[in-house]
């Protein structure tokens, strides 16, 4: 076992941590010890689904010593018109380049990569390396930083709420890049961000939006990417905050806000016929809020509790799942009909907090 000394110690190194350590190291010369499980910074971009991107633009993300991406305006696609929103690859390079050009050459920054933050005793904080098992002791002059407060669990990393009747029946949105035989249709469970990227990126690869089902237990609310804009864009942002302000002194409950924030066009619903029940600040452009109702094939049944080779039950009910036969040999464990399992549940410690 070893043994260091530091200033603080900063749990995580995700956008949280990271742009702490940025700003106490940009003023002040204190020594900083980080430790994250995961094997380099960037959090849990490093396990997001591949073709996830910053809901808003690059340049309103990352640390405040380094900018993000390069300012360009999206000529095309489904961000045409806004600024560049960066992919996770795009994000975890830069958080890597924050560490290697940045901290580490300060002389004041270490991270302790692949460590698990075990807590602490009268001796200090014991941290433990995934590869060798080996224990570090680490003494805290000044202060430990939490900055694991708003972790995400992923449905990449982590099981989903629900049964399973056998695996490989429900596949998470990082495996269907994988997928090597075109499927019959997709059913994409999950309300939040994570399920309307799927949708999105689904169609966008061409898929019939008649043959995607979508079990949304329930509606979110969704800010316009136009009024999310820096730069030469940032008149709209000004306006989306004064509404927002507005809004909120006419108001006098919860119940009457929402329908004057949507009035004021702060916040938009997908289906026109159903009012949305809660707001996570998922972040929309009109194109893909458009694509998105193209899925006409919504399940409100309340959430899912089980998932089976021919049903899937819901708090209000049973649907069949379509996965009834193979016309050729599944490829390897994927199936005809993926489930696309989409719950991103963000800083779980809130979750009681929440609009719901
Ligand atoms: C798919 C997705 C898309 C998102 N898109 C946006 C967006 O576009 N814009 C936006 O503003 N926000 C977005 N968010 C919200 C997101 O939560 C924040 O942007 C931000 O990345 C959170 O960073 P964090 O450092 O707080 O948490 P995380 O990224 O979760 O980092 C926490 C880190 O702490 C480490 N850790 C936890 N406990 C321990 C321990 N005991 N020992 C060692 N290490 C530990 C974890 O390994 C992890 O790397 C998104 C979230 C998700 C899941």
């Amino acid at each position: 076992m070893s043994e260091i000394e530091t200033d603080y110690l900063v749990v995580g190194a995700g956008a949280s941590g990271m742009a702490f350590t940025d700003a106490l190291i940009a003023s002040s010369d204190a020594e900083v010890v980080m430790v994250d499980r995961r094997h380099r910074p960037g959090g849990h971009w490093n396990d997001d689904y591949p073709f996830v991107r910053l809901h808003q633009p690059s340049a309103l993300y990352g640390v405040a010593s380094r900018p993000l991406g390069h300012d360009r305006i999206d000529e095309s696609g489904i961000n045409a018109g806004f600024y560049e929103r960066a992919t996770a690859a795009e994000i975890c390079d830069y958080y890597g380049r924050v560490l290697d050009e940045q901290f580490v050459p300060s002389g004041r920054v270490r991270l302790f990569g692949m460590h698990d933050h075990l807590g602490n005793d009268a001796s200090g904080h014991r941290l433990r390396s995934r590869v060798t098992g080996k224990t570090t002791t680490v003494r805290v002059r000044r202060k430990l930083v939490d900055a694991t407060y708003i972790e995400s669990s992923l449905p990449s990393t982590h099981k989903p709420a629900y049964t399973v009747e056998s695996a490989g029946l429900v596949l998470t949105p990082n495996r269907l890049v994988d997928l090597d035989e075109p499927a019959s249709g997709f059913t994409v469970i999950g309300a939040g961000k994570t399920s309307m990227d799927t949708c999105c990126w689904l169609i966008e690869q061409g898929v019939d939006p008649d043959t995607i089902r979508w079990i949304r237990p329930r509606d979110a609310w969704t800010a316009d990417r136009a009024s999310i804009q820096p730069l030469r864009l940032i008149g709209a942002f000004i306006e989306w905050v004064a509404a927002q302000n507005e809004a909120c002194a006419q108001a006098e409950s919860l119940e009457e806000l929402f329908p004057v924030l949507e009035d004021r066009g702060v916040l938009h619903r997908l289906d026109p016929a159903v009012e949305p029940v809660f707001n996570r600040g998922a972040i929309l452009s009109e194109t893909e809020r458009v694509m998105l109702r193209e899925v006409g094939n919504v399940v409100r049944l309340g959430k899912v509790n089980h998932v089976g080779a021919d049903r899937i039950d819901l708090d209000e009910g049973t649907i069949p799942n379509p996965i009834m036969s193979w016309s050729t040999a599944p490829p390897r464990d994927s199936p005809r009909h993926p489930i696309g399992a989409c719950s991103t549940r963000i800083g779980s410690r809130f979750s009681g907090s929440r609009l719901a």
